[in-house]
């Protein structure tokens, strides 16, 4: 069964995501502003039923209370978090399953860009919602946790199917790419210089570079393929400077 995932843009960089159940509620992933959320479902006549968060930050979370008090809408966040998420209704823990409809998600606790962060996993769907941990050639900053768990989040990433479609909540793929292709070498950087040239192309329209896709990830994104936490460190601080 595939789910139907629409991106809503809202500040600079960041992505907000819409879809359906089976049962025509709607879902939305990380409303950082419920302003471009609110015009997305009157155009589409949608009402929010439902929140999910990967993590506390504001531009994850900052239109969750308009949208609780405009449609009553249910917030399910991390477990791990809710010191930071007041007022959440389901709190969700790593390796759970939770049904959502016809659908059911994964939770995967990735300490590293915050303590609590999760993301979230729809095996049958062949879908992942990354938050700010994984990004396209990219990953988060490591703000809250350890370079080790970030390392440790990522790898745990990195064993889902190829197939994955990865939904990350930053457009920060062509930045990505720049510095991917700054640090690697021979072969891998000619690969590269094709795949900044793609990724120029679909922004020059103004189009998304999300969702990647997991097998593309593993074979590009320097920091998942990181060889232990000491290169990754390396990888991270590098980029921090770039
Ligand atoms: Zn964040
Ligand atoms: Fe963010």
């Amino acid at each position: 069964m595939s789910l139907n995932i629409t991106l809503i843009k809202a500040f600079q960089d960041n992505y907000i995501f819409a879809f359906q159940t089976g049962n025509g509620r709607t879902v939305i992933v990380d409303p950082g502003d419920a302003k471009p959320v609110i015009e997305y479902l009157n155009e589409h006549n949608l009402r929010c039923d439902i929140i999910l968060l990967t993590h506390h930050h504001h531009d994850h979370i900052g239109g969750v209370a308009a949208l609780v008090k405009k449609y009553g809408a249910e917030v399910w966040g991390p477990a791990t978090e809710t010191k930071r998420i007041p007022g959440m209704d389901k709190h969700l823990k790593d390796g759970q399953t939770y049904a959502l409809d016809d659908s059911s998600f994964n939770v995967m606790h990735t300490p590293g860009h915050t303590l609590g962060h999760i993301c979230l996993y729809f095996k049958e769907n062949e879908i992942l919602f990354c938050g700010d941990t994984l990004f396209s050639l990219g990953c988060g900053r490591v703000f809250e946790g350890t370079m080790e768990q970030m390392h440790n989040s990522l790898q745990r990433l990195a064993v889902l199917p190829d197939e994955t479609s990865v939904y990350c909540a930053h457009e920060y793929t062509a930045a990505n790419a720049r510095f991917a292709y700054h640090i690697a070498e021979g072969k891998e950087q000619e690969h590269l210089e094709k795949v900044m040239a793609d990724i120029a192309e679909t922004r020059t329209n103004d189009m998304p570079t999300i969702p990647s896709v997991l097998a593309f990830e593993k074979e590009h994104n320097p920091f998942l393929k990181a060889k232990g936490a000491t290169e990754f460190e390396k990888i991270r601080r590098a980029k921090d400077a770039f």
